[in-house]
């Protein structure tokens, strides 16, 4: 098998991010895995992650391999984000030794760094948080809450969570001392793109609330293979959300949140057409404003929400796709 895949990550890369407003650099890792076993049974409405992993037959060994073939890449890193295109801590994607043995290893070579990890809500326990800070204390767990809305997160994107499982969770997550990064989606199918813009608003009021301290990461939706979203991309039926929209979340959301939350966006696939766009113009420099955000988390590095397709943004929060 591990010829079969490989042994290396999916991908890996090097970025700019920010720990408590200092800049760091940051690895973000992409390992090949078992992916998702929620999406092995319905899979989210926009998730097309499910399509890019191998079967299941992945070996404990085959995660730790993954991080030994760069291990140069990890030393000296203040950052570091494992994804697994599913949930670190489901024992039945990744297996609870190799999880521990990735934490050793990174430990190992960046003793300082801050490491986050992926998971649904369910996964969370407090013997999980407590046996894994007892190896690494600096964890950060990101939680795809999505909107705090039912109605959106179990009907139109099919998490099949209610909101008190996300609350049980978080609070673990900060009652161990790790930190907490939330994922609200931007415009999922059946929202309109005022609908989606008022929806991440409401749920930034909610965890500004609840969790101050804690980071919001927006997502707006790209369109993946092999999703319903796709199939209604398709018949011109879905419209990824503009990038004026998620300047406006970035914005608003800062306004409401203040100090109390961290708001980031890093829009996969955006400026193209199956990503957050706008009118291809523009695109460039606005996706540039929203990186220098993403690490000052300063209103002023946003552009001033005038000029070039403004106002056809506008008439968008006026139709229903
Ligand atoms: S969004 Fe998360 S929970 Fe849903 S199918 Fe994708 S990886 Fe699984
Ligand atoms: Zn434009």
């Amino acid at each position: 098998l591990t010829e079969k895949y490989g042994m290396r990550p999916l991908s890996y890369w090097s970025e700019e991010d920010a720990i408590d407003g200092k800049a760091v650099n940051a690895l973000t890792i992409i390992l090949k895995g078992r992916g998702c076993s929620f999406a092995k049974r319905e899979s989210c409405t926009m998730c097309g992650y499910n399509n890019d992993s191998p079967p299941s037959d992945m070996m404990a060994q085959d995660y730790v391999d993954q991080i030994r073939s760069i291990l140069d890449e990890i030393d000296g890193r203040g950052y570091i984000k494992i994804f697994t295109s599913g949930s670190f801590t489901d024992p039945n994607e990744v297996p609870p030794e190799s999880c521990e043995n990735i934490l050793r290893i990174i430990k190992e070579r960046s003793p300082d760094s801050r490491i986050l990890f992926e998971s649904r809500p369910e996964f969370i326990t407090h013997d999980v948080m407590n046996r894994l800070l007892s190896i690494h204390k600096d964890l950060e767990v990101a939680l795809g809450l999505e909107s705090a809305e039912d109605r959106v997160r179990m009907g139109l994107i099919g998490k099949r969570y209610p909101l008190g499982e996300f609350f049980r969770a978080a609070d673990i997550v900060i009652a161990s001392g790790a930190r907490l990064k939330t994922y609200l989606i931007l415009k999922p199918p059946f929202l309109s793109e005022a609908g989606s813009i008022k929806d991440v608003l409401s749920s930034i009021r909610t965890l500004s609330d609840r969790y101050p301290g804690s980071t919001v990461s927006v997502n707006p939706v790209n369109v993946q293979k092999g999703t319903m979203v796709e199939g209604l991309y398709e018949i011109g039926s879905f419209r990824p959300p503009w990038l004026w929209s998620v300047i406006e979340v970035l914005r608003s959301g800062k306004d409401i949140a203040g100090d109390r939350l961290r708001i980031v966006s890093y829009p996969t696939g955006g400026g193209k057409r199956r990503g957050a766009h706008n009118c291809g113009k523009c695109d460039p420099q606005l996706l540039e404003a929203i990186k220098r955000f993403d690490v000052s988390n300063v209103l002023e590095d946003l552009p001033s929400p005038v000029g070039c397709c403004r106002a056809e943004w506008g008439q968008s929060m006026t139709t229903s796709i």
